[in-house]
């Protein structure tokens, strides 16, 4: 590899080139580095690790002369012409023309009005796509597009790398700062792993994989290069997670909990119904956990519906039959007092002492509610937050059951953990969460999951509503279907609107519907300005079936279940994330009569319609999450807060599943038969200790 270049303010520093910042590379200076830290870039390492976003293949590109309709070909050239025109009712074709060395192609798109924004005339394109010869000319329909800068013109015969950019950088500069950092740096590059580790996982050297990252000579040899850079990341993370449970499992004590026949069948009969399979089995996996004296770290994933609080109160109340307390903790206080009232329901003929813990209570019943739990008095504890408060206290915790874990994230979870007792932990999802996130979000954990539903459900029928004439049939159907005895939900993304363009508001909505659509029937209002008790009492009305339709906010998401409730109603559907959708019309369609989910949207954009239809499409919560992910992301299928938490800069979660499995795989391998501990890989070790020790809390000997 090349020769470092002696350089005089670069090389004297003492610290290795790659740890160095670029500021002091030769051609970089004070403003381009200050670009450069926009991107995140700071050091060499920074640099070299800065994975471009694309890479161009220019030397695949056909002449129109080369072009053949047997497959797809890449053409460059510049834009000449772009016109967009109705061809039909409500129907737009979008059409420009690329001029290429030796003649014109053409490129046809229909219903896509945007692309008329997107390309501009004179500049300069690559369309990828299989042509058709028709009317005398070459035509691609939608082709792939790539936009190449000023300066890629005369670009030819190689590899492009693409990066991302910041205002006042441009390609060029980014492209030779990082030849430059490679001629001072690459020779310093360790390889942390093992030749026979990386022959196995088919990895290049990492000094390579540098170098083809950057300068490829193929666009297979950019990503394995990027493989092995996102393995890295994935296997270091993974590791951590490994370690982190081996320790759990050597250190951390429980109570062990055996569920006796006795036991087992007194839970039972409490239940008026058989258990699916998808419930016995993840009861069987609990029990299996508890009965040893290490902590359980256990995930329950579940669609809506499947059941999971009934294999809540399984453990919970094993552990209260083997003399230890059991905690429920809820993100919120409706749903906390929704369990609360569900499982009191259950518990009316036991003697199981217990209690609501929320931040509603008085300081003296606090008091005395603290008391009765660090007495052990109370065996069992359902709440908010309020449970892991710091001067709650317990007796003897033996089982915690944490609900809809996505609320809360990591370091809740660890309030629980650490201790010289440890209670076993179960973690319940309120929908799926899609694999890869599941991989590293919850990668610490055990898995259980339940893909089946209770007996006699039918799936929802879901239909979307996009003009004011279906609208009306819509509404058509739904009184007919009220008259009937049965009742609605009209739920809408906002409280108040303002103005009439705003998303529907509640209270604007429940007024409307009073006067027009749903005159003449009985309808409540609930959202979260409204008080508590008050929100409890149009509530318990509407169980009463003394309403007919309830508007309301979010506040249902969680925490209603009323059979008798078949209709919903979503207005500015677009409005709302797919899983939340999905929670939503887990509300309906609880008991024996057919659910009907309207989705009312008049949304253009692309990818809303898209969600929309998924929502039609499937009724199934594991696949709805995949396509919320796939959609959206997977900042927002998470919330802020958790992806904040993901320590990860190059993995992409969707692009990159396939490095996830791989890497936890190996992860649990090496970790499992002490790999981890051969010298061989003590570097890597301790490299995995040093980007995820403080976080993942691990212990130095681990
Ligand atoms: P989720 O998984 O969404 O939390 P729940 O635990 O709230 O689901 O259960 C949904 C509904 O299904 C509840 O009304 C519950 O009583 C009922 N249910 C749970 N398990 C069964 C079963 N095995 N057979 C019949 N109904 C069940
Ligand atoms: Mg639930």
């Amino acid at each position: 590899m090349s020769n470092p270049i002696s350089h005089p303010d670069f090389n004297q520093h003492e610290t290795p080139s790659l740890e160095r910042p670029i500021r002091y590379l030769p051609g970089v200076g004070e403003h381009r580095a200050n670009l450069f830290e926009n991107l995140g870039i700071v050091t060499v390492r920074d640099l070299l690790w800065y994975v471009p976003r694309d890479v161009l293949d220019l030397s695949k590109i056909s002449t129109v002369n080369e072009l053949t309709d047997d497959r797809v070909h890449t053409v460059r050239g510049t834009v000449i012409d772009v016109e967009s025109r109705a061809i039909s009712r409500g129907r737009t074709l979008t059409a420009a023309l690329l001029r290429a060395d030796d003649g014109l192609v053409k490129g046809v798109w229909f219903n896509q009005p945007w692309m008329l924004r997107k390309l501009n005339t004179d500049q300069w394109m690559l369309w990828s796509a299989k042509p058709k010869f028709r009317d005398n000319r070459w035509e691609m329909n939608s082709p792939r597009l790539q936009w190449l800068d000023a300066d890629e013109e005369g670009a030819r015969g190689e590899v492009l790398t693409k990066y991302g950019l910041t205002e006042g950088l441009k390609q060029d500069t980014v492209r030779n700062v990082v030849k430059t950092a490679m001629e001072f740096a690459i020779d310093e590059i360790v390889d942390d792993l093992p030749e026979r580790f990386r022959a196995h996982y088919q990895l290049p050297l990492l000094g390579d994989a540098i170098k083809m990252l950057h300068q490829p000579e193929s666009v297979q040899q950019f990503l394995d290069a990027r493989r092995r850079l996102v393995f890295d990341e994935q296997l270091d993370f993974q590791l951590g997670l490994a370690i982190r449970r081996r320790v759990r499992k050597t250190t951390g004590r429980a109570p062990a909990i055996t569920v006796s026949p006795k036991v087992d069948a007194r839970i039972r009969r409490l239940f008026d119904f058989e258990l699916t399979p998808g419930q016995e089995q993840a009861i069987a996996e609990i029990r299996e956990d508890i009965q040893q004296n290490r902590p359980m770290h256990r995930l329950l994933q579940a669609d809506v519906g499947a059941g999971k609080t009934v294999v809540a109160i399984y453990a919970m109340l094993a552990s209260i039959a083997a003399g230890s307390q059991a905690i429920l903790m809820a993100p919120t206080e409706l749903l906390a007092r929704q369990h609360w009232n569900t499982i009191d329901q259950i518990l009316l003929h036991s003697r199981v002492k217990r209690c609501l813990l929320t931040g509603n209570l008085t300081a003296s019943q606090r008091k005395e509610t603290l008391q009765q739990i660090a007495s052990g008095e109370i065996q069992l504890i359902i709440g908010t937050q309020a449970v892991i408060q710091k001067d709650v206290v317990y007796h003897q915790p033996g089982v915690v059951v944490i609900d809809e874990q996505h609320k809360f994230g990591v370091v809740q979870r660890a309030r629980f953990t650490g201790k010289e007792n440890e209670p076993h932990v179960l973690v319940m999802t309120a929908t799926p969460i899609p694999r890869s996130l599941c991989l590293t979000q919850y990668g610490d954990l055990d898995l259980s999951v339940i893909t089946d539903k209770p007996p006699g459900r039918r799936t929802v029928v879901t239909s979307r509503v996009m003009t004011p004439k279906v609208e009306q049939k819509a509404w058509h159907f739904i009184r007919e279907k009220l008259q009937s005895g049965r009742q609605a939900y009209i739920v809408c993304p906002y409280i108040d609107s303002e103005n009439p363009d705003d998303p529907a508001g509640a209270i604007q909505t429940f007024n409307r519907l009073s006067q027009t659509e749903l005159r003449g029937f009985r309808l409540g209002l609930v959202h979260g300005q409204i008080e508590r008790d008050e929100q409890q009492q149009v509530m318990s009305q509407f169980v009463d079936r003394q309403l007919d339709a309830l508007v309301a906010t979010t506040v249902l998401e969680v925490g209603v279940d009323v059979a008798n409730a078949t209709l919903m109603v979503i207005l500015d559907a677009h409005q709302f994330g797919l899983s939340q959708l999905h929670q939503l019309r887990g509300r309906i369609g609880r008991g024996a009569f057919q659910g009907y989910c309207f989705l009312f949207s008049d949304t253009q954009n692309e990818t809303s319609i898209e969600r929309l239809a998924a929502m039609e499409r499937t009724a199934n919560g594991f696949e709805i999450a995949e396509a919320d992910f796939e959609l959206r992301g997977p900042g927002n299928v998470l919330g802020t807060r958790q992806s904040g938490s993901m320590p990860f800069r190059l993995t992409n979660f969707k692009r990159d599943e396939k490095i996830l499995t791989e890497t936890r795989l190996a992860a649990q391998r090496m970790v499992d038969a002490g790999t981890i501990d051969q010298p061989e890989f003590s570097a890597l070790k301790n490299r995995v200790f040093k980007r995820f020790g403080e976080q993942l809390d691990l212990p130095r000997t681990g």
